[in-house]
């Protein structure tokens, strides 16, 4: 333990000292453009990556994907010592609408102690404060403290549509004890944050056509039915007044929330009053009992997104439409599917409306590491020895990732880890990092591998 804590000191004392140069080296990096959505920069920025890689003894690679390369890199100090996978990715949002930026997007900039740039906070400083950790530890002592894998995807901007397939075919490439993702933003009081899993995701269309045309509600109401009546009524079997959904089936297999779950959930801070105010909200969704985090961490939702049909302009139209349209997506929390909801949802439909047409769209299964997970003692560590304070404990985030990928795929235990600040305005004009959260971050990913040699 004093060992570590010695080691760790000095690989600290370094970072302290090579602040000014990190910064400079980070700016460096994030002028390159890498915009997946447009193709712009993205072969330049991976072989910049590899060569980075390659400079701190790496073996490094980037690996063809049906679309932009997957930056892979290695360094096995023991096989003794535990491998982590750190993943990240190297592209960027585009930066429109440029005319908002108060400094161009890729000439980066210090105001107020942030660096101002597109990708600073998503993702490119994030994985960047991973690189200088480890540079870091080879300044000072030589060699890692345990085996790294790098896996920096050029696709995440765009929904990561060959992540899947690519860590199926490179599986034994990827071959680590845990993953660790730093992306995303910190608590937005600056506290660290631990998360374990994300929901899942699953789209749908219902469809429900009658006439083969539009009729005059007068000339035909009472003998045409209405698609929209039809949807209406539909909708209502799906979920109760109450928030319930009554999908039959749909919601028996999800497992409740284990007590270590229930015990982080109960710490995690929450002004409930202060969302209400930001959202207009005098109340939120029913169920009305069911706790905040309980509602966005081991519940599935049922949300109707936009039901369409008829006319809704200006006035009045006596029209009774031939056709109407509901979107619908499911939150998925484990062990739900999308395939298992889509099976559900057909035929609950075929049950109550069998005119009806059911489209599956897109879908994404959820992902979940335990949080008794023998490497969670020592990711606290880390985290209390970089920032000084424990880091919250999120069991799971309302929103989809494709974490699966390495917790059902590679079947590894996968955790984030994020260093922005709340307010790093990703995806939006005026992206930043504040240079203090740059620098945690660079010691969080320094303790890490410290701590998780121990
Ligand atoms: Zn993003």
């Amino acid at each position: 333990m004093t060992e570590t804590n010695e080691r760790l000191d000095a690989v600290f004392a370094h970072i302290e000292a090579n602040r000014d140069d990190f910064v400079t080296r980070v700016m460096d990096y994030v002028r390159h453009p890498s915009i997946s959505a447009h193709d712009i920069g993205i072969r330049e920025v991976a072989a910049l990556l590899v060569n980075h890689l390659e400079g701190l003894g790496f073996e490094a690679e980037a690996v063809a994907t049906r679309n932009h390369p997957m930056v892979l890199g290695k360094r096995i100090v023991s096989p003794d010592k535990p491998t982590v996978l750190l993943y990240g990715h190297y592209d960027v949002q585009p930066p429109d609408p440029l005319e908002l930026w108060e400094s161009p997007p890729f000439e980066p900039t210090i105001r107020n102690g942030r660096i101002y740039a597109r990708g600073i906070g998503d993702n490119k400083g994030q994985h960047f404060a991973q690189l200088l950790a480890i540079e870091s530890h080879l300044a000072v002592h030589g060699e890692l403290p345990c085996n790294v894998i790098f896996l920096l995807e050029g696709e995440e901007e765009i929904g990561s549509p060959h992540i899947a397939e690519f860590v199926r075919e490179h599986a034994d490439r990827l071959d680590a004890d845990l993953v660790v993702t730093s992306d995303g933003p910190l608590h937005e009081s600056g506290a660290p944050v631990v998360t374990f899993g994300v929901r899942g995701v699953a789209g749908f269309e219902l469809r429900a056509r009658t006439a083969s045309r539009d009729v005059h509600s007068g000339n035909f109401g009472g003998v045409v039915p209405n698609p929209l009546w039809t949807l209406v009524h539909l909708l209502a079997t799906m979920k109760s007044p109450e928030g319930e959904i009554t999908i039959a089936g749909l919601t028996e297999p999800v497992i409740p929330a284990t007590n270590s779950e229930r015990e982080a959930v109960s710490r995690l801070p929450l002004d409930l009053d202060a969302v209400k105010a930001d959202l207009g909200l005098t109340k939120l969704d029913e169920p009305r009992e069911r706790g905040y985090y309980d509602r966005l961490m081991f519940h599935p939702t049922l949300t109707i997104n936009g039901l369409h049909g008829g006319y809704a302009g200006p006035g009045m139209k006596t029209v009774l439409p031939c056709e109407a349209f509901v979107k619908c997506d499911i939150r998925l929390v484990e062990p739900l599917t999308p395939d298992y909801v889509f099976e559900k949802v057909a035929a609950h439909v075929a049950e109550h409306a069998p005119d009806v047409e059911f489209v599956p769209l897109n879908g994404m299964l959820p992902s979940k590491t335990p949080m008794d997970s023998p490497f969670v003692p020592h990711i606290r560590r880390a985290v209390l020895a970089a920032r000084g304070v424990e880091p919250l404990m999120y069991p799971t985030v309302g929103g989809s990732l494709p974490d699966y990928v390495f917790t059902k795929i590679l079947g590894k235990p996968a955790f984030v880890i994020p260093y922005a600040n709340a307010d790093e305005a990703n995806h939006a004009p005026n992206e930043n990092l504040e240079i203090v959260r740059f620098i945690d971050g660079i010691r969080t990913g320094a303790a890490l591998l410290q701590e998780l040699s121990a």
